[in-house]
């Protein structure tokens, strides 16, 4: 057994430890107040090959492995969490399908501009006002097939991207009678007529992701836009949020990583009762369980990952790594505002920001409920 990483993983971790630090860190506090979206350093991104993480490089991506996306999405957690979230939801949600289910013509219309940093980026669109974790029995968006076009009619809600993206992968239902089969994936571009993207969301942080509701209104697409089957949108669907799980567990180990080292600065720096707080055990004991934890977070989701990698069954380790990963992350940030005492909990340090952006991961791509589930039905053999 061996715990490193391959030589070429550890120069890419270091390659976007240094890029992050640079571009990505300093403006995180900056955004997060003023809900900008970082395209300066995302558009530098493309140059590393961060925005094609899991892309063939015919199609214009650098296709540096699961392991390799994992620690570049860690390190972007570290150092912004909006940003992370853009390029995870970027990469495992937007550009993943198309990579598994597109055709070749597909690839090199839509999949090679985001990847290679040409275009935007992009999204999937598949929670609704009144379906999030059940999408089989919730869904209302519906494609009707038109002659050569499809035509979809319906709305979605919490989207991540669409205002930043070429594209929105939209799970619709295209054969209401036909159970499991019912659904299907369409390629749908942003400036398509009927297409609304409402304002960005008010959120609780994250303010720099941007997240939208998306109304539809017959919205014409070409059959072409269909993405892999016609019915195994659902299937599609669940192959997709197995891997994103990767991701959100692996921006989390980033929030807690930064939130931890925050603390860790700290207090050894803040004096109370005539002496730094580090040398009390009540705040050693929160340092010490969160690196513990961080460490263990860090374990299962780079196992996850490398099960992916190396085209092993992964869905139990993703659902436990991302159930464990975000959990923590939420532990560790709260710790780290008590650490911090008053000043925590003001906008002006980072752990704030850091707490209210991991709130999110234990919701978003399947909540920790849902984690439950599948990892429940896995040891139990349901
Ligand atoms: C910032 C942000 C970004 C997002 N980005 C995207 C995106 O890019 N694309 C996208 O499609 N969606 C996105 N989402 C939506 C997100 O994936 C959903 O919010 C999430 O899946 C939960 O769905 P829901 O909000 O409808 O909650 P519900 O499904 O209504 O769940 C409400 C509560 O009930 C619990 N629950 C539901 N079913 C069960 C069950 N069977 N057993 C036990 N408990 C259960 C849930 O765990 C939760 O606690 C985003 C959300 C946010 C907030």
């Amino acid at each position: 057994m061996n715990f490193d990483l391959t030589e070429e993983q550890a120069m890419w971790q270091k390659i976007v430890h240094n890029f992050v630090e640079a571009e990505v860190k300093p403006k995180a506090h900056e955004i997060s107040e003023s809900g900008e979206f970082n395209w300066d350093a995302v558009h530098k991104m493309a140059q590393l090959g961060m925005l094609g993480m899991m892309v063939p490089e015919e199609y214009g991506g650098a296709d540096v492995g699961t392991v390799a996306m994992s620690i570049a999405i860690e390190e972007l957690g570290w150092a912004c969490g909006s940003t992370a979230l853009a390029i995870a939801a970027h990469t495992e949600l937007g550009c993943a399908p198309l990579v598994n289910f597109g055709t070749d013509a597909q690839k090199k219309k839509f999949l090679q501009p985001v990847a290679s940093g040409e275009g935007r980026l992009a999204a999937l669109a598949l929670t609704e006002p009144g379906a999030g974790s059940d999408l089989k029995g919730g869904v209302k968006t519906k494609a009707v097939k038109d002659g050569d076009d499809w035509i979809i009619n319906g709305s979605k809600m919490w989207i991540t991207n669409p205002s930043v993206a070429d594209y929105i992968i939209t799970l619709v239902r295209t054969d209401p009678a036909a159970g499991s089969r019912s659904m299907s994936l369409f390629i749908v571009p942003t400036d398509s007529p009927g297409l609304t993207i409402h304002p960005p969301e008010k959120k609780m942080g994250l303010h720099a992701s941007q997240t939208h509701a998306l109304t539809y209104e017959n919205v014409r697409v070409p059959a072409e836009n269909l993405l892999g089957e016609e019915g195994r949108g659902l299937h599609q669907t669940l192959e997709t949020l197995d891997a994103g799980r990767i991701s959100i567990g692996s921006l989390s180990v980033g929030l807690a990583q930064r939130a931890f080292e925050e603390s860790v600065a700290y207090a050894k720096q803040r004096e109370a009762f005539g002496k730094p707080i580090a040398a009390q055990q009540a705040i050693q004991w929160m340092l010490a369980d969160a690196a513990t934890e961080i460490a263990a977070a860090r374990l299962m989701m780079r196992q996850a990952a490398w099960l992916h990698e190396t085209g092993r069954p992964f869905t139990h380790q993703a659902a436990m790594g991302k159930l464990f990963a975000t959990e923590m992350a939420e532990r560790v940030a709260r710790n780290a505002i008590q650490i911090h005492g008053g000043y925590g909990y003001s906008r002006e340090y980072p752990v704030e920001r850091i707490y209210c952006d991991a709130r999110l991961m234990t919701v978003g791509e399947g909540t920790s409920e849902i984690q439950r589930l599948v990892i429940a039905r896995a040891v139990l053999n349901m």
